[in-house]
């Protein structure tokens, strides 16, 4: 099969447009025929390579994989061939405490398609039928391959950790890129007023489009300008996944009360806290992971319902993963860029 493989970490120059064999499946798992892959920041730091996470070479990037069904294993049952899926995009074991408690991105085994395992820059992508969901509503392959990751991961930050009520004021910070769309978009289906950021006046515009109640450059001291806009208060929940570049002045457009929940650094791991600051004004700090696949289901609903929109930069072919990649590094895009395997 065609794919597009890393062979060390490294720049995207190390991203090779090749051929491996295809993947064989085991009686509990299906062959999907991949259509379209979208990319995530987690695409970049698994190219360039993580410390103390190792992967073995040749590596297949992408967790975020649409495509057809073109065999199932012997004991599946929620499959068949020729079935338009989408692709849960974290695998885990299904037995444990956490996966029975249907927390499975806390499970000691949970890995994402594209880090330690194969994922879908290729032709064909094996996958546990645990995770092969059909498509909702009328989206396109590429449309699909755009929803996952980034919403689960938006939905689990808003509702499971930051535990968003009706109505409430969000920041969503850095709302170009894919879980800051997502973010925008599900906050709206709560009522909430949402104030988002980004570094450039077309994407402040696009924000807008996408439901945003307000807009601000979030370079620079955006705090202030939030609390303008919020009477004073400052906002409800804060969601950020910038890291370094962001965080004082997030942390600053809190209400008393108020809930920051990150699910990334981008710009840097390194935060700050005034722990006065905190305490006295009852801050809450909430790391958030992934999601739990459940929470996938509730999004895909919304899809199904048309309340949600999948927000696509730029739909690239696979042997361009590269410039893809290079899209994604330097800010350019709105949304998520996608490879089309034809
Ligand atoms: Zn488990």
């Amino acid at each position: 099969m065609k794919a597009v493989v890393i062979f060390e970490h490294g720049g995207p120059e190390v991203l090779c447009y090749t051929e491996l064999p295809e993947p064989s499946i085991g009686p509990q798992e299906v062959l999907v025929r991949v259509r379209a892959c979208a990319l995530n920041h987690l695409d970049l730091w698994v190219r360039r390579g993580l410390p103390g996470r190792s992967v073995s070479f040749p590596h297949i990037l992408g967790s975020d994989i649409s495509g057809e069904v073109t065999a199932v294993g012997e004991n599946v049952k929620n499959a068949r061939i020729g079935d338009k899926v989408l692709l849960a995009p974290g695998i885990s074991c299904g037995q444990c405490e956490q996966c029975l408690a249907g927390r499975d991105n806390f499970c000691k085994d949970y890995v994402l398609f594209g880090s330690t395992v194969h994922g879908g820059y290729a032709e064909f992508v094996k996958s546990p039928s645990a995770n092969v969901i059909p498509i909702p509503g009328n989206l396109s392959f590429e449309q699909a391959a755009a929803v996952p990751l980034v919403f689960l991961t938006a939905w689990h930050m808003l509702f499971d950790r930051a535990h968003l009520r009706p109505a409430e004021d969000v920041l969503v910070i850095a709302a170009g890129s894919g879980v800051g769309s997502a973010a925008v978009q599900i906050a709206k289906v709560t009522g909430a007023r949402v104030i988002a950021t980004a570094g450039s006046e077309p994407k402040l515009a696009k924000a807008k489009e996408l439901g945003a109640d307000h807009t601000l450059s979030h370079v620079g001291e955006f705090a202030r300008e939030v609390k303008r806009l919020t009477n004073g208060r400052g906002v409800d929940v804060v969601f950020e996944h910038v890291g370094a570049a962001t965080w004082d002045q997030s942390v600053y457009s809190l209400a008393h009360g108020g809930r920051l929940v990150t699910c990334g650094a981008t710009t840097g791991f390194e935060g700050k806290i005034n722990v006065g600051y905190l305490f006295a004004r009852q801050l809450s700090i909430l790391g958030s992971f992934m999601g739990h696949k459940s929470e996938l289901f509730s999004v895909l609903a919304l899809f199904q319902r048309g309340l949600l929109k999948p927000v696509i930069d730029s739909v690239l072919s696979l042997e361009r993963a590269a410039d893809a990649h290079r899209r994604l590094e330097n800010r350019e895009q709105f949304g998520k860029v996608v490879l089309r395997i034809p």
